[in-house]
């Protein structure tokens, strides 16, 4: 059966693990051969961008226990920093054993902006637009016919006007907004190429001049929710009870609520949990960077992405809300042998249950932190997995990595400098 429960996978060799996985997922030789060799070849790299001189690889880790809306996920991140895997794993299990996190996508439907400047008569050039929403929508439509075929395509148009009492030519404009469905895959080309096949009439309708015509990355109606409901016996750990964790928990979140200082940190950390599914997956995570902190700042002030409260049973309730402009297809997807493989690990059936996982995680790894910082403090679980990091950094390696990565750790000096004095006392 397949389970993203696994005990004891952390402690099995790489090569172990990569057999159970080919026994559960019924791997086909190709995904086999991604795992153990080079999956991107210099070749491929070289059609993908410019002035390619090589391919650059970050460890591929699996997150485990998740389970969302009932369905087992193994989720596959793509990260450098210590602690992240572990740490979304740790929290995807407390919460599986309250019945896991809840998760839903609205539809999805992204925006293409058009810049018009120059209008002799702004109102009248909105009103000529929308005038001809239809016909719009329908020429954005056949310059991309197959996504209508898919049951997606432009949808709606709006008209909206940008500094309408400036007297500067430069700042005053008028802004279209095409609304885009494009289905499983992230869309910026597709909206791209629907919003310049526009400019020619927009022009003639407007009598101004069009500048630009790309997609927004604020994409605040292609979102995704995530939900967890934690008893507080679950969230106990050394000397802290769980209503103790809990109070410690919603306070952080008050206070990445009421303070940008803190909120950026607070959503960097669950952006830890978000960006290596989106890097594993061959998405864009710039695109769903800045989309997810310009979403942050959406009620005028920057603040937390996660919310955190009590409910009248006792229960801890975290929520996340993102736009989630992820695909399953397009871009780099279908390219890079290691996306194609996180994929099929990951087994979702369209990008609107992708986006659910992708939040889903992000919520994890919110609590995962924030239930470090009210009872340990995030060094002792951070630094004692970062030890490997700095062991390897001071030029230690095979059986050595481990052996002073546990001597840093005994000696609480998880430093370089002592780490290459260690390297030094083994290889004298
Ligand atoms: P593609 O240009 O690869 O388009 C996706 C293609 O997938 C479609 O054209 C469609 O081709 C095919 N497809 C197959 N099945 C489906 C399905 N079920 N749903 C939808 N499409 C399907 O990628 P995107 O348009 O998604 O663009 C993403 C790329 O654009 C990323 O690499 C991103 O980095 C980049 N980009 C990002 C920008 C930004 O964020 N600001 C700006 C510019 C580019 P067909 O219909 O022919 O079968």
């Amino acid at each position: 059966m397949k389970t993203s429960r696994i005990p004891g996978f952390y402690k099995m060799t790489v090569e172990a693990r990569r057999e159970l996985l080919e026994e559960m997922h019924s791997f086909s030789n190709d995904d086999k051969e991604i795992l153990s060799k080079e999956a991107l070849s210099t070749e491929t790299a070289d059609k993908m961008i410019e002035n390619v001189i090589g391919t650059f690889s970050l460890p591929l880790g699996l997150g485990l226990n998740f389970l969302i809306n009932g369905k087992e996920y193994v989720v596959p991140m793509a990260v450098e920093e210590p602690s992240i895997v572990a740490s979304a794993s740790y929290i995807a299990k407390i919460v599986r054993e309250s019945g896991g996190f809840t998760a839903e996508a609205t539809e999805r439907v992204m925006i293409g902006q058009i810049q018009v400047v120059g209008c002799p008569d702004i109102h009248a050039a909105k009103a000529a637009i929308l005038k001809e929403k239809e016909a719009l929508i329908e020429d954005a439509n056949a310059a991309y016919p197959s996504m209508v075929a898919r049951g997606g395509g432009a949808v709606d148009l709006e008209v909206r006007i940008l500094n309408e009492e400036s007297g500067s030519t430069y700042s005053q404009m008028l802004v279209i907004h095409v609304y885009i469905d494009t289905r499983d895959a992230m869309g910026a080309n597709i909206i791209n190429t629907m919003v310049e096949s526009l400019a020619p009439t927009v022009e003639e309708l407007t009598n101004g001049k069009v500048y630009l015509r790309i997609l927004s990355n604020y994409a605040d109606k292609c979102l995704a929710r995530a939900r967890c409901v934690i008893p507080p016996e679950l969230l106990k750990s050394d000397g802290f009870s769980g209503e103790e964790v809990r109070e410690g928990v919603i306070h952080a979140y008050e206070f990445a609520a009421s303070d940008p200082y803190r909120a950026v940190t607070h959503n960097k950390g669950i952006m830890n949990g978000i960006d290596p599914i989106v890097i594993a997956t061959g998405n864009d995570w710039r695109a769903v960077e800045a989309g997810a902190h310009a979403y942050a700042a959406k009620d005028g002030q920057y603040g937390s992405m996660t919310t955190w409260f009590a409910d009248e049973d006792g229960n801890l309730v975290g929520e996340l809300e993102l736009p989630m402009s992820v695909g399953t297809v397009g871009g780099a997807i279908r390219v890079h042998p290691m996306a194609k493989l996180s994929h099929s690990l990951l087994d979702v059936e369209s990008a609107q249950e992708l986006a659910q996982v992708i939040v889903s995680v992000g919520l994890a790894q919110n609590l995962g932190a924030l239930k470090a910082l009210v009872t340990d403090g995030i060094q002792k679980g951070h630094m004692a997995l970062h030890s490997r990091s700095v062991a390897i950094a001071a030029g230690a390696s095979g059986e050595l990595i481990d052996i002073i990565a546990k001597q840093l750790v005994e000696e609480k000096q998880i430093r370089v400098g002592k780490a290459k004095e260690l390297v030094d006392s083994y290889i004298k």
